[in-house]
Protein backbone atom coordinates (compact mmCIF):
# COMPACT_ATOMS: atom_id res chain seq x y z
CA UNK A 1 0.00 0.00 0.00
CA UNK A 2 1.62 3.40 -0.55
CA UNK A 3 2.12 5.44 2.17
CA UNK A 4 -0.66 7.90 3.64
CA UNK A 5 -1.29 10.99 2.37
CA UNK A 6 -1.81 13.92 5.13
CA UNK A 7 -5.21 14.35 6.07
CA UNK A 8 -5.11 17.82 5.82
CA UNK A 9 -4.03 17.92 2.16
CA UNK A 10 -6.46 14.80 1.79
CA UNK A 11 -9.31 16.96 2.33
CA UNK A 12 -7.65 20.07 0.98
CA UNK A 13 -7.57 22.62 4.56
CA UNK A 14 -5.02 24.05 6.37
CA UNK A 15 -4.03 22.87 9.76
CA UNK A 16 -5.71 25.40 11.57
CA UNK A 17 -9.06 24.40 9.90
CA UNK A 18 -12.18 24.93 12.10
CA UNK A 19 -14.31 21.90 12.34
CA UNK A 20 -16.83 24.12 9.96
CA UNK A 21 -14.37 24.11 7.43
CA UNK A 22 -13.28 20.52 7.86
CA UNK A 23 -16.84 19.92 7.26
CA UNK A 24 -17.82 21.29 4.41
CA UNK A 25 -14.46 19.84 2.49
CA UNK A 26 -15.58 16.84 3.13
CA UNK A 27 -18.81 17.26 2.15
CA UNK A 28 -17.42 18.56 -0.85
CA UNK A 29 -15.20 15.42 -1.50
CA UNK A 30 -18.15 12.81 -0.14
CA UNK A 31 -20.45 14.08 -2.88
CA UNK A 32 -17.80 13.70 -5.38
CA UNK A 33 -16.64 10.72 -4.58
CA UNK A 34 -19.62 8.62 -2.89
CA UNK A 35 -19.94 4.92 -4.35
CA UNK A 36 -23.27 5.30 -5.01
CA UNK A 37 -22.26 8.08 -7.83
CA UNK A 38 -19.16 6.37 -8.97
CA UNK A 39 -20.43 2.80 -9.63
CA UNK A 40 -17.84 0.34 -10.24
CA UNK A 41 -14.95 3.24 -10.15
CA UNK A 42 -12.43 2.23 -7.42
CA UNK A 43 -10.61 5.07 -7.75
CA UNK A 44 -13.68 6.92 -6.53
CA UNK A 45 -14.62 4.61 -3.72
CA UNK A 46 -10.24 5.10 -2.63
CA UNK A 47 -10.89 8.43 -2.12
CA UNK A 48 -14.17 8.19 -0.59
CA UNK A 49 -12.43 5.98 1.71
CA UNK A 50 -9.19 8.06 2.50
CA UNK A 51 -11.48 11.54 2.82
CA UNK A 52 -13.80 9.57 5.15
CA UNK A 53 -10.74 8.32 7.48
CA UNK A 54 -9.31 12.05 7.54
CA UNK A 55 -12.35 13.35 7.99
CA UNK A 56 -13.35 10.87 10.99
CA UNK A 57 -9.44 11.86 12.73
CA UNK A 58 -9.86 15.41 11.90
CA UNK A 59 -13.56 16.29 13.31
CA UNK A 60 -12.87 14.20 16.88
CA UNK A 61 -10.92 17.07 18.86
CA UNK A 62 -9.05 14.25 20.48
CA UNK A 63 -7.82 12.04 17.41
CA UNK A 64 -7.32 15.22 15.53
CA UNK A 65 -4.67 16.05 18.60
CA UNK A 66 -3.10 12.93 18.73
CA UNK A 67 -3.13 13.20 14.91
CA UNK A 68 -1.23 16.91 15.13
CA UNK A 69 1.01 15.26 17.53
CA UNK A 70 2.28 11.93 16.64
CA UNK A 71 1.27 11.96 13.29
CA UNK A 72 -0.58 8.66 11.39
CA UNK A 73 0.97 7.05 13.94
CA UNK A 74 -0.75 8.45 16.63
CA UNK A 75 -4.28 7.54 15.62
CA UNK A 76 -3.63 4.45 13.86
CA UNK A 77 -5.03 0.65 15.13
CA UNK A 78 -1.90 -0.15 17.11
CA UNK A 79 -0.62 3.34 18.62
CA UNK A 80 -4.06 4.81 20.05
CA UNK A 81 -3.87 3.80 23.40
CA UNK A 82 -3.97 0.08 24.99
CA UNK A 83 -3.02 -1.67 21.43
CA UNK A 84 -6.10 -0.97 19.55
CA UNK A 85 -8.77 1.02 18.14
CA UNK A 86 -11.18 1.07 14.77
CA UNK A 87 -8.86 -0.31 12.24
CA UNK A 88 -9.01 0.42 8.44
CA UNK A 89 -12.56 0.83 7.71
CA UNK A 90 -14.00 -2.29 5.62
CA UNK A 91 -17.12 -0.53 4.26
CA UNK A 92 -19.09 2.67 4.92
CA UNK A 93 -21.58 1.03 7.09
CA UNK A 94 -18.99 1.71 10.01
CA UNK A 95 -19.31 5.30 9.32
CA UNK A 96 -22.43 6.09 8.76
CA UNK A 97 -24.58 3.57 9.84
CA UNK A 98 -26.65 2.04 7.08
CA UNK A 99 -24.25 3.55 4.52
CA UNK A 100 -26.42 5.17 1.96
CA UNK A 101 -26.13 8.29 0.41
CA UNK A 102 -28.90 10.05 2.24
CA UNK A 103 -27.14 8.95 5.30
CA UNK A 104 -24.26 11.44 5.02
CA UNK A 105 -26.73 14.18 4.61
CA UNK A 106 -28.66 12.82 7.64
CA UNK A 107 -25.37 12.20 9.62
CA UNK A 108 -23.23 15.10 8.70
CA UNK A 109 -25.24 18.42 7.31
CA UNK A 110 -28.51 18.50 8.31
CA UNK A 111 -30.48 20.41 11.39
CA UNK A 112 -26.99 22.77 11.36
CA UNK A 113 -24.72 19.96 12.92
CA UNK A 114 -23.59 17.08 15.40
CA UNK A 115 -26.61 16.74 17.86
CA UNK A 116 -26.17 17.62 21.36
CA UNK A 117 -23.60 16.35 23.64
CA UNK A 118 -20.53 17.72 21.85
CA UNK A 119 -20.07 13.84 20.84
CA UNK A 120 -18.58 14.17 16.94
CA UNK A 121 -21.27 12.83 14.77
CA UNK A 122 -23.87 11.62 17.49
CA UNK A 123 -26.55 13.12 15.67
CA UNK A 124 -29.50 13.52 17.81
CA UNK A 125 -31.50 10.63 19.63
CA UNK A 126 -31.28 8.16 17.04
CA UNK A 127 -30.66 5.01 17.45
CA UNK A 128 -27.72 3.17 15.86
CA UNK A 129 -25.07 0.31 16.37
CA UNK A 130 -22.19 1.01 18.57
CA UNK A 131 -18.65 0.37 16.90
CA UNK A 132 -16.55 -2.79 16.76
CA UNK A 133 -13.26 -2.55 18.34
CA UNK A 134 -10.04 -4.32 17.23
CA UNK A 135 -7.71 -5.35 20.62
CA UNK A 136 -4.07 -6.58 19.63
CA UNK A 137 -3.25 -9.50 21.87
CA UNK A 138 0.80 -11.01 21.93
CA UNK A 139 0.43 -14.59 24.06
CA UNK A 140 3.47 -17.05 24.22
CA UNK A 141 3.75 -20.14 22.45
CA UNK A 142 3.08 -22.07 26.13
CA UNK A 143 -0.38 -20.77 25.50
CA UNK A 144 -0.49 -21.76 22.08
CA UNK A 145 0.18 -25.22 23.58
CA UNK A 146 -2.15 -24.87 26.39
CA UNK A 147 -4.96 -23.05 25.60
CA UNK A 148 -5.97 -19.75 28.02
CA UNK A 149 -8.91 -17.41 29.54
CA UNK A 150 -6.93 -14.05 29.08
CA UNK A 151 -8.64 -11.64 30.44
CA UNK A 152 -7.82 -7.97 28.72
CA UNK A 153 -8.81 -4.61 29.83
CA UNK A 154 -10.76 -2.79 27.23
CA UNK A 155 -11.30 1.46 27.45
CA UNK A 156 -14.96 1.88 25.80
CA UNK A 157 -17.92 3.10 25.75
CA UNK A 158 -20.58 1.93 27.52
CA UNK A 159 -24.56 3.01 27.91
CA UNK A 160 -24.84 5.68 30.92
CA UNK A 161 -26.25 4.40 33.99
CA UNK A 162 -27.60 7.29 35.32
CA UNK A 163 -30.04 7.96 32.00
CA UNK A 164 -30.07 4.34 31.32
CA UNK A 165 -28.79 5.22 28.09
CA UNK A 166 -31.15 7.60 27.04
CA UNK A 167 -29.38 10.81 27.14
CA UNK A 168 -32.32 11.81 29.37
CA UNK A 169 -32.14 13.21 32.69
CA UNK A 170 -36.21 12.91 33.15
CA UNK A 171 -37.82 10.95 30.04
CA UNK A 172 -39.22 14.30 29.20
CA UNK A 173 -39.24 14.72 25.48
CA UNK A 174 -40.23 18.31 23.30
CA UNK A 175 -41.18 18.61 19.84
CA UNK A 176 -38.18 19.07 17.26
CA UNK A 177 -37.74 22.14 16.33
CA UNK A 178 -35.79 21.20 13.33
CA UNK A 179 -38.65 19.38 11.58
CA UNK A 180 -41.34 20.54 13.54
CA UNK A 181 -42.42 17.10 14.70
CA UNK A 182 -42.15 15.41 10.85
CA UNK A 183 -39.13 13.53 11.95
CA UNK A 184 -38.30 14.90 8.08
CA UNK A 185 -36.02 17.13 6.64
CA UNK A 186 -35.67 18.48 2.79
CA UNK A 187 -32.19 19.94 2.28
CA UNK A 188 -31.06 21.36 -1.01
CA UNK A 189 -27.66 22.23 -1.98
CA UNK A 190 -26.92 23.32 -5.66
CA UNK A 191 -28.72 20.74 -7.75
CA UNK A 192 -29.66 18.20 -4.70
CA UNK A 193 -33.37 18.44 -3.21
CA UNK A 194 -33.24 15.69 -0.87
CA UNK A 195 -36.08 14.40 1.87
CA UNK A 196 -34.16 12.80 4.52
CA UNK A 197 -34.77 11.51 8.53
CA UNK A 198 -34.25 14.35 10.36
CA UNK A 199 -30.92 14.29 12.33
CA UNK A 200 -31.44 15.92 15.41
CA UNK A 201 -34.31 14.10 16.59
CA UNK A 202 -33.29 10.83 14.44
CA UNK A 203 -36.90 10.72 12.82
CA UNK A 204 -38.49 10.82 16.23
CA UNK A 205 -40.26 13.82 15.90
CA UNK A 206 -38.96 14.27 19.33
CA UNK A 207 -36.02 15.89 21.19
CA UNK A 208 -34.73 15.60 25.12
CA UNK A 209 -35.55 18.24 27.21
CA UNK A 210 -32.97 18.08 28.97
CA UNK A 211 -29.59 16.31 28.80
CA UNK A 212 -28.64 13.76 31.23
CA UNK A 213 -25.77 15.33 33.54
CA UNK A 214 -23.75 12.34 33.39
CA UNK A 215 -23.36 11.88 29.87
CA UNK A 216 -24.22 15.35 28.43
CA UNK A 217 -26.62 13.97 26.88
CA UNK A 218 -24.85 11.47 24.60
CA UNK A 219 -26.38 8.07 26.93
CA UNK A 220 -22.48 7.08 26.46
CA UNK A 221 -19.80 7.40 29.54
CA UNK A 222 -16.38 6.45 29.01
CA UNK A 223 -15.24 3.36 31.13
CA UNK A 224 -12.93 0.50 31.05
CA UNK A 225 -14.28 -3.46 31.11
CA UNK A 226 -12.21 -6.48 31.71
CA UNK A 227 -13.59 -9.30 29.21
CA UNK A 228 -12.20 -12.78 29.45
CA UNK A 229 -11.49 -13.92 26.05
CA UNK A 230 -10.58 -17.92 25.40
CA UNK A 231 -7.66 -18.96 23.61
CA UNK A 232 -8.68 -22.02 21.69
CA UNK A 233 -4.81 -24.52 21.74
CA UNK A 234 -2.95 -24.44 18.58
CA UNK A 235 -4.38 -20.99 17.25
CA UNK A 236 -2.45 -19.26 14.25
CA UNK A 237 -0.76 -16.09 14.41
CA UNK A 238 -3.21 -13.61 13.50
CA UNK A 239 -6.38 -15.23 14.15
CA UNK A 240 -8.83 -12.77 14.94
CA UNK A 241 -11.17 -13.46 17.31
CA UNK A 242 -14.86 -11.99 17.29
CA UNK A 243 -16.60 -11.52 20.82
CA UNK A 244 -20.33 -10.41 19.95
CA UNK A 245 -21.34 -7.39 21.48
CA UNK A 246 -18.36 -6.50 23.63
CA UNK A 247 -17.50 -3.51 21.34
CA UNK A 248 -18.77 -0.05 22.01
CA UNK A 249 -22.40 0.72 22.97
CA UNK A 250 -24.72 2.16 20.49
CA UNK A 251 -25.71 5.69 20.28
CA UNK A 252 -29.06 6.46 22.36
CA UNK A 253 -29.80 2.94 23.45
CA UNK A 254 -28.78 1.08 20.56
CA UNK A 255 -26.92 -2.67 20.17
CA UNK A 256 -23.53 -2.67 20.98
CA UNK A 257 -20.46 -3.13 18.29
CA UNK A 258 -18.46 -6.34 18.02
CA UNK A 259 -15.06 -7.00 19.72
CA UNK A 260 -12.24 -8.70 17.85
CA UNK A 261 -9.42 -9.43 19.46
CA UNK A 262 -6.08 -10.64 17.13
CA UNK A 263 -3.95 -12.88 18.25
CA UNK A 264 -0.10 -12.35 17.89
CA UNK A 265 2.54 -14.75 19.03
CA UNK A 266 5.57 -13.84 20.91
CA UNK A 267 8.76 -15.28 19.58
CA UNK A 268 9.97 -18.29 21.82
CA UNK A 269 13.55 -17.96 22.99
CA UNK A 270 14.18 -21.88 22.49
CA UNK A 271 11.30 -23.58 20.44
CA UNK A 272 10.10 -22.56 16.71
CA UNK A 273 7.27 -22.61 15.35
CA UNK A 274 5.69 -23.99 11.42
CA UNK A 275 1.96 -24.93 11.38
CA UNK A 276 1.46 -27.12 13.97
CA UNK A 277 5.49 -28.88 14.22
CA UNK A 278 7.96 -26.91 16.43
CA UNK A 279 11.95 -26.97 15.46
CA UNK A 280 14.06 -27.03 18.52
CA UNK A 281 17.87 -27.30 18.36
CA UNK A 282 19.41 -29.35 20.29
CA UNK A 283 23.16 -30.36 21.84
CA UNK A 284 24.66 -33.49 21.27
CA UNK A 285 27.67 -34.37 22.48
CA UNK A 286 30.02 -35.57 20.06
CA UNK A 287 30.68 -38.91 21.48
CA UNK A 288 27.08 -39.59 21.46
CA UNK A 289 26.58 -38.79 17.57
CA UNK A 290 29.97 -40.72 16.88
CA UNK A 291 29.15 -44.04 18.50
CA UNK A 292 24.85 -43.42 18.63
CA UNK A 293 23.02 -43.15 21.86
CA UNK A 294 20.00 -41.20 23.85
CA UNK A 295 19.34 -37.87 24.92
CA UNK A 296 17.16 -36.43 26.37
CA UNK A 297 14.27 -33.46 24.89
CA UNK A 298 12.33 -31.16 26.91
CA UNK A 299 8.98 -30.68 25.37
CA UNK A 300 7.06 -27.61 25.05
CA UNK A 301 4.99 -28.56 28.22
CA UNK A 302 8.65 -29.33 29.87
CA UNK A 303 7.94 -33.33 29.58
CA UNK A 304 10.96 -35.27 29.08
CA UNK A 305 11.27 -37.42 26.23
CA UNK A 306 14.26 -39.70 24.82
CA UNK A 307 15.73 -39.41 21.81
CA UNK A 308 18.04 -42.44 20.59
CA UNK A 309 21.00 -40.84 18.58
CA UNK A 310 22.30 -42.98 16.01
CA UNK A 311 26.38 -43.72 15.55
CA UNK A 312 28.26 -41.45 13.26
CA UNK A 313 24.97 -38.21 13.15
CA UNK A 314 26.51 -35.62 11.18
CA UNK A 315 25.83 -31.59 12.71
CA UNK A 316 22.22 -29.97 11.69
CA UNK A 317 20.87 -33.66 11.18
CA UNK A 318 17.32 -33.72 12.15
CA UNK A 319 14.55 -36.08 13.94
CA UNK A 320 11.35 -36.21 13.99
CA UNK A 321 9.05 -36.92 17.65
CA UNK A 322 5.65 -37.68 16.68
CA UNK A 323 2.95 -35.97 18.36
CA UNK A 324 5.27 -33.35 20.54
CA UNK A 325 4.65 -30.27 18.42
CA UNK A 326 1.46 -28.45 19.19
CA UNK A 327 -1.99 -29.24 19.12
CA UNK A 328 -3.92 -28.35 15.66
CA UNK A 329 -6.57 -25.99 16.52
CA UNK A 330 -9.96 -27.95 16.73
CA UNK A 331 -8.02 -30.62 15.55
CA UNK A 332 -9.44 -33.13 17.59
CA UNK A 333 -6.78 -34.19 19.43
CA UNK A 334 -4.21 -34.05 16.98
CA UNK A 335 -0.77 -32.66 17.57
CA UNK A 336 2.17 -31.73 15.48
CA UNK A 337 5.55 -33.26 15.79
CA UNK A 338 8.19 -32.00 17.57
CA UNK A 339 11.43 -31.58 14.76
CA UNK A 340 15.16 -31.95 16.53
CA UNK A 341 18.39 -30.61 14.66
CA UNK A 342 21.36 -32.16 15.93
CA UNK A 343 23.93 -29.05 17.04
CA UNK A 344 27.44 -31.80 17.93
CA UNK A 345 29.24 -30.33 20.96
CA UNK A 346 32.93 -30.46 20.98
CA UNK A 347 34.64 -30.37 24.37
CA UNK A 348 36.77 -27.16 24.69
CA UNK A 349 39.26 -28.50 27.00
CA UNK A 350 40.58 -32.26 27.96
CA UNK A 351 42.33 -33.38 30.24
CA UNK A 352 45.66 -35.55 29.24
CA UNK A 353 44.20 -38.47 29.74
CA UNK A 354 41.41 -37.55 27.42
CA UNK A 355 43.83 -36.22 24.73
CA UNK A 356 45.94 -39.27 25.36
CA UNK A 357 42.50 -41.24 24.50
CA UNK A 358 41.66 -38.97 21.30
CA UNK A 359 45.04 -39.55 19.95
CA UNK A 360 44.58 -43.47 19.93
CA UNK A 361 41.31 -42.96 18.40
CA UNK A 362 42.88 -40.51 15.87
CA UNK A 363 45.38 -43.35 15.34
CA UNK A 364 43.00 -45.86 14.96
CA UNK A 365 40.57 -44.36 12.69
CA UNK A 366 44.14 -43.43 10.14
CA UNK A 367 44.52 -47.27 10.13
CA UNK A 368 41.04 -47.80 9.57
CA UNK A 369 40.76 -45.59 6.94
CA UNK A 370 43.33 -43.55 5.90
CA UNK A 371 41.46 -40.60 5.40
CA UNK A 372 43.50 -38.62 8.43
CA UNK A 373 46.88 -38.69 7.18
CA UNK A 374 45.71 -36.60 4.62
CA UNK A 375 45.52 -33.27 6.73
CA UNK A 376 49.14 -33.91 7.98
ZN1 LIG B 1 -26.72 9.70 30.90
ZN1 LIG C 1 -36.60 16.38 13.98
Amino acid sequence: MAEKRDYYEVLGVARGATLDEIKKAYRKLALKYHPDHNKGNTEAETKFKEATEAYEVLRDEQKRKLYDQFGHAGVSGAASGGGFGQGAYSDFSDIFGSGSFEDIFENLFSGGGFGFGGRGGRSGNSVRRGADLRYNLEISLEDVFHGKEIKIEIPREEHCETCNGTGSSDGKLDTCTTCHGSGQVRRSSGFFSIATTCSTCGGSGQVIRNACKSCSGSGLVHRKKTIAVRIPPGIEAGTRLKVTGEGEAGPNGGPSGDLYVVVQIRRHEKYEREGSDLGVSEEIPVTVAMIGGEVTIETIDKSKVKLKIPAGTQPGSLFRIRGKGLPYMGGGGRTGDLIVQAKIVIPKTLSNKAKNLVKDLETELEAGSGIFSRFR
